[in-house]
């Protein structure tokens, strides 16, 4: 076997055929991906190795969960951007989605909005930064029994929305009391 040789930037010597840790085959330098923090500066196990070890690794379940992960965070970074950008149009469009989702009737459209700078429950400014907090502009169903219809949508605070969600009338007068202690 000729054993090649030639020079890297750091100034040390290196065999231009190197063996594979996997496959034990000898193969040219160039069959490896570079790796600087290796001495000889290249993977330990050739290119079609590594690929092969790289196909395995993403079908692994634990691989399909942590890739999720990683999108769902991205996902949740380019929807406080669209927020920021365009609230009112932002939250118009999710509603739809979620409307789609949970099988809301959905025939309102931007300008059936009702937007306030404050919330009109609460009285607190919208925020238009993030759409995280409490402040936050929150697209609410005002009769939480009907879908998004014209007249039925307004803009209020998140935690308004929140503390009316789930709620009929009824029992927020319920809950009202209670905390009263008139219950
Ligand atoms: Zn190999």
């Amino acid at each position: 076997m000729t054993t090649h040789f030639w020079q890297t930037p750091n100034r040390k010597w290196f065999s231009l055929t190197k063996t594979c840790s996997k496959c034990k085959e000898e193969k040219s330098n160039i069959e490896f991906h570079n790796d600087r923090s290796k001495s000889d500066g290249f993977y330990s196990s050739c290119r079609q190795c590594t690929s092969k070890a790289a196909k395995i690794y993403r079908t692994a379940p634990h691989y399909k969960e942590e890739h999720n992960k990683r999108n769902r965070k991205y996902y949740k970074g380019t929807r406080s951007k669209q927020y920021r950008k365009d609230p009112v149009h932002y939250l118009f469009m999710v509603a739809k989605q979620r409307a789609k989702k949970n099988g809301l009737e959905f025939s309102i459209t931007e300008n059936d909005i009702k937007v306030y700078k404050i919330c009109p429950i609460l009285g607190t400014q919208l925020d238009v930064l993030t759409n995280k907090v409490n402040t936050s502009m929150s697209l609410d169903r005002i009769d939480n029994t009907k879908g998004y219809i014209p007249g039925n949508v307004a803009i209020i605070s998140r935690r308004a929305n929140l503390m009316k969600r789930d709620c009929s009338i009824e029992q927020l007068q319920k809950i009202i009391s209670y905390m009263r202690g008139d219950v």
